[in-house]
């Protein structure tokens, strides 16, 4: 049988990380439904989810600092929150799976379906990993590897998200999923803009769950800043993103859901 350890603080908490190795443990709603097996018996089981450094949601000049212990209901209460972060958060599984779940192991968890991903693409968010040797601050982009894998290191802890502000900016979220609730998303499309003065400054486009990592390209979006017509468009997305087949969809169905989506965006 697994022991558990409670460090009470993120000091402690790295020591025993890089003594004992232990299988970390946020809210636990992904690594609870992994199957039998798939981590030793023996190893040891850290509790995370009450770490006071983990659990913060503070606003610092133009950077929005989240918590990696923070669950979704705490993030969807908070008065800080930007809609254009409350939009794809809010479609998130069902309130009692949000009142555990973290937006940490929605992360590191890596899976292309994940909800918290394409909005932080978009917005170019780092994370602040931190270990016993210290911490480091890396761009989102870079953080992920492929499903599943990340670039968080043996010892490492992934402590906060910083997330820029973009006052002004709106947003839409599309998720494709079996349910309206508690279902992970077939493919999701997550598109940010910003039209201040009435006219289209910036836009961001980020698809989730049609290739091993979120598709974001910035050359696209120059060239829809640009003017570039929407057939030509949809034509680069269509050779960026690169779906599979799995038990939730096919790729064929997710290449024209996904193709769609953006074709309504883009004309709208
Ligand atoms: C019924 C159901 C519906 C769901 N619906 C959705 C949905 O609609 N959208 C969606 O995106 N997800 C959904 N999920 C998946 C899951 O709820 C989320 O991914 C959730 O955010 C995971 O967070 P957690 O705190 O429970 O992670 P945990 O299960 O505790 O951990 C997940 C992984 O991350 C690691 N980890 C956690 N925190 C850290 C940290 N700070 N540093 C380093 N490693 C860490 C753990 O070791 C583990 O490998 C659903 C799950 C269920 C069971």
């Amino acid at each position: 049988m697994a022991v558990a350890v409670y460090p009470r603080n993120l000091a402690e908490a790295l020591r025993i990380l890089e003594i004992q190795s232990p299988l970390v443990l946020a809210g636990g709603t992904d690594l609870m439904v992994k199957r039998a097996g798939t981590y030793p018996d023996e190893c040891p089981v850290m509790y995370i989810g009450n770490l006071p450094e983990l659990r913060q949601i503070s606003r610092q000049g133009e950077e929005l600092r989240v918590g990696a212990a923070c669950t979704f209901t705490e993030l969807l209460a908070s008065p800080l929150l930007p809609d254009y972060l409350r939009v794809p958060l809010a479609q998130i599984a069902s309130p009692a799976i949000r009142n555990a779940a973290t937006i940490g192991g929605n992360l590191c968890n890596a899976s292309p379906a994940a909800d918290a991903l394409p909005m932080l693409y978009a917005l170019d968010a780092h994370f602040i990993l931190v270990s016993a040797a210290g911490e480091c601050r890396m761009p989102v982009r870079d953080f992920f590897l492929g499903p599943g894998k990340t670039m968080l290191a043996a010892g490492q802890l992934l402590a906060e998200i910083r997330i820029p502000i973009r006052e002004g900016w709106r947003c839409i979220y599309r998720k494709v999923g079996m349910r309206r609730a508690n279902s992970l998303s077939k493919l999701s499309f997550y598109a940010l803009s910003d039209c201040a003065g009435g006219r289209l400054q910036d836009i961001r486009i980020a698809f989730g769950a049609v290739a091993p990592t979120v598709v974001r390209s910035r050359e696209a979006e120059m060239k829809i800043l640009s003017g570039l017509p929407v057939e030509e468009i949809i034509l680069m997305y269509n050779g960026l993103i690169k779906p599979i087949d799995d038990a939730r969809s096919s790729s064929r169905y997710r290449r024209e859901a996904c193709i769609r989506l953006l074709k309504q965006y883009l004309q709208s």
